[in-house]
């Protein structure tokens, strides 16, 4: 409840059970690699894996129609534009020192390596870098209209299916 908010739907969630079941061991298994000696003891975790409408609304009103901050934080205006949505993507920080790690982005791009390791993609190669996010390999860069038109017919089992996290 750190995010002082009593509303469920606004607090993060990072309860593995919310994502896509390979996606979700893939992430498991490159936290541990990130935690251990032979990872570099990364002190890395999970801040946030799926997310609601909810939460995804107050975000995107971030740095548009909220400032502070001056500078927008997610381009995706529903959670339906972010594999967050979905349960495919990840968002991970370190432990103690969150988005300011120590080493900087150097500490970003060594979680990188192992996360590419266990078959997910880095939001740090975008063209607009998101260090901190993690998707699925097998998704897109961002949902298309297939995946909305997927999610509203058969629900996110049909996604995971149709990229094969299930
Ligand atoms: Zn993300």
């Amino acid at each position: 409840m750190s995010s002082g908010s009593s509303n469920p739907k606004l607090v993060v969630d990072r309860d593995p059970g919310h994502l896509a079941p390979k996606f979700a061991a893939a992430v498991a298994a490159a936290i541990t690699e990130c935690n251990s000696a032979a990872g570099g003891n990364l002190n890395a975790m999970v801040y946030e894996g799926y997310r609601s409408q909810e939460l995804q609304a107050l975000y995107y009103a971030r740095g548009r129609t909220v400032i502070p901050p001056k500078g927008t934080v997610t381009n995706a205006p529903t959670n339906q534009y972010s594999w967050h949505g979905y349960g495919l993507a990840v968002d991970v920080v370190h432990a103690q020192k969150f988005w300011e790690p120590p080493g900087g982005e150097a500490w970003f791009a060594r979680v990188a390596a192992i996360f590419k390791a266990h078959g997910c993609k880095w939001g740090g190669d975008w063209t607009k870098p998101d260090t901190p996010h993690f998707q699925w390999g097998r998704c897109m860069a961002s949902p298309s209209d297939a995946a909305r038109l997927l999610l509203a017919n058969g629900g996110v089992a049909a996604v995971w299916k149709a990229v094969g996290a299930d």
